[in-house]
């Protein structure tokens, strides 16, 4: 087992508080895009409960050397790729446009089940990043929470990363609004998932209850 991943996960076990500020239970998911299964698995040895794969070709050719554990997708999504993970993916995060949540339904229903998502939000409105403008959330979660096979179970954003600390907290703040907003009309709502390495104290801090860490746990990326 690789020691520095076991000291990262124990080491953030200690510093993650138990709860946020709105006594929400915190769910840490490993970022483990171009980690070793080796890594992955150390990590998973060390405590780690849930993983979230970026790419679909790295989930592939890792599927059956991990262990197990709840798999979240967090990365962009192709609507052409959506069969590689249809009933292997307990959370798909990063559902950021609306024919790709209509096309999941699609194949979902095809495939008899119902799968669990969130609504990405840019809520930085960055002309890099995918996501739902914040104005739209709410026109967003009207037209997919009628789609049949989804549930939505929460928001998901990525806080700019050039952001002075005033910034991302008031960007954060924003969400956990829009995120209360949706949830006061809907019970399935659970999860507001931000927060990475940089930036996870303020996330939690305003009301995060999901946090997807990668560099905290492994290290550097080189790839
Ligand atoms: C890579 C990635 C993370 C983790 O980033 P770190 O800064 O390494 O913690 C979180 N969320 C998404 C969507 C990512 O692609």
């Amino acid at each position: 087992m690789d020691n520095s991943i076991e000291n990262n996960v124990k080491n953030l076990s200690s510093r993650i508080p138990q709860a946020n500020p709105y006594g929400e239970k915190i769910t840490l998911v490993a970022a483990v895009k171009t980690q070793t299964p080796q890594s992955i698995n150390a990590a998973i040895a060390a405590g780690i409960t849930d993983i979230g794969d970026n790419h679909v070709q790295e989930f592939r050719d890792k599927y059956d050397l991990i262990s197990p554990c709840n798999r979240h997708f967090i990365g962009h999504l192709q609507t052409n790729k959506i069969k590689f993970l249809l009933g292997k993916t307990q959370l798909y995060h990063s559902i950021d446009r609306l024919p790709l949540a209509v096309e999941l339904s699609k194949r979902s229903e095809n495939a008899e089940i119902t799968s669990d998502i969130l609504l990405q939000i840019n809520i930085g409105n960055e002309p890099t990043k995918g996501g739902f403008e914040p104005d739209r959330a709410e026109e967003a979660y009207e037209r997919i929470s009628c789609l049949p096979a989804l549930k939505i179970k929460g928001l998901m954003a990525m806080l700019p990363l050039d952001a002075d600390e005033n910034t991302l907290k008031r960007l954060a703040a924003h969400m956990r609004e829009i995120y209360d907003k949706l949830r006061a009309y809907d019970p399935n709502f659970t999860y507001l998932s931000m927060g990475m390495s940089g930036d996870w104290r303020i996330c939690v801090e305003a009301g995060s209850n999901m946090i997807r860490l990668g560099t905290a746990i492994f290290g550097k990326r080189f790839a």
